[in-house]
């Protein structure tokens, strides 16, 4: 590991440098006159990296060395996610729609059948909704996941939903293949501990204003408890238009495609707001690398209780389904299809 220190250090921020190195196993060792280079030779570990970091006197970590983080690429390969008949990384795309929230059981049931039937694998549906306003409809609760659980028995669809209390995990985890931690939650640590512990699946998304270090050590929360099953969900960071909702981060779905092993899907529903972009903005998250798309549909958008004006149709969720196959395609991915029959679909 290579640290630049701070120039002209106390003797005791130097000595806490010191000490912290020999304390984890290395051996210390600086590299310039001037003490602000300091070469660490020895065995890295992932929880390394930010101890030194916490230290006043460390400036900049200049290389890690041997110190990678969980969630880091670091040559590894990708990690696939699987849950129910979705597998997300390694080649493999996955969709996943359905309502922004569980409204009702007709609507439920009608529209996980047809986002089935035009190739989703996982059925999305909150059953706790994270509003910005108290007043605002919070979600069908434990209602809600009861529908969820009697649609996955119907249809067979896995079920992608959000848990926002660490209190719910384990009621949540009886109905849901994969759990979701909405953007507004992942800056809950103690949330995310719990999700990891669980051993399940979690689809992470990115705070509004989160960097891409502080998303990944989220992620790591995750991982440290020894779960892998980590995908990232970038859903657009807040930008200074409203013409749409978010701005959807194309760069950073790229760049984590390279600077980790884990999945990433992108949504194009809360990134647009608006459900005219948000095919064209799928095909973009899919050129970038995504593995995968979690898109908000409905057949009567009129009738929802929240995020009604970002709901695409079935049908157009069946056009992005047929774009993702053609760029995926395009560098040899393939969209896993759910297990129905032709003469079902
Ligand atoms: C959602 O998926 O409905 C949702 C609330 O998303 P986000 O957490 O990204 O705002
Ligand atoms: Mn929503």
């Amino acid at each position: 590991m290579l640290l630049r220190l701070r120039p002209a250090l106390p003797p005791e921020q130097l000595q806490a440098v010191l000490e912290l190195a020999r304390e984890l196993g290395y051996r210390p060792q600086f590299l310039d006159e001037r003490k602000t280079l300091l070469g660490l030779d020895g065995h890295g570990r992932p929880e390394h990296r930010s101890r030194f970091e916490d230290l006043v006197g460390v400036a900049a970590i200049l290389d890690a060395g041997g110190a990678t983080e969980l969630h880091e690429r670091a040559g590894r390969p990708d990690t696939v996610v699987s849950a129910g008949e979705a597998r997300f990384g390694g080649g493999s795309v996955s969709l996943i729609a359905g309502p922004c929230a569980v409204e009702s059981w007709p609507r439920l049931l009608e529209i996980a059948r047809e986002v089935q039937r035009h190739g989703a694998t996982l059925l999305r549906g909150g059953a706790w909704k994270p509003r910005t306003s108290p007043y605002s409809f919070q979600g069908m609760k434990h209602d809600g996941l009861e529908l969820l659980s009697r649609v996955r028995a119907e249809t067979g669809i896995g079920i992608v939903t959000e848990v926002l209390d660490p209190r719910d995990v384990e009621a949540v985890a009886l109905v849901a293949d994969v759990f979701q931690i909405g953007a507004r939650s992942m800056h809950n640590a103690p949330l995310l501990v719990e999700v990891g512990r669980s051993g399940k699946p979690v689809l992470l998304k990115r705070a509004f204003s989160a960097t891409l270090r502080e998303f990944l050590l989220a992620a790591e929360f995750v991982l440290a408890q020894g779960n892998t099953q980590v995908v990232l969900c970038e859903r657009g960071v807040r930008g200074f238009d409203p013409t749409t909702r978010n701005l959807l981060d194309v760069g950073a779905v790229a760049h984590l495609k390279r600077a980790t092993h884990l999945p990433v899907v992108v949504d194009p529903s809360h990134a647009a707001g608006r459900s005219d972009l948000v095919r064209p903005l799928a095909r973009a998250g899919l050129a970038a690398g995504a593995d995968g798309l979690i898109v908000e549909v409905h057949p009567d958008p009129s009738e929802v209780h929240s995020d009604g004006s970002q709901a695409v149709l079935p049908e157009t969720f069946g056009a992005i389904a047929a774009d993702a196959r053609a760029i995926a395609a395009l560098d040899g991915r393939r969209v896993v299809e759910p297990s129905l029959t032709a003469v079902e679909r």
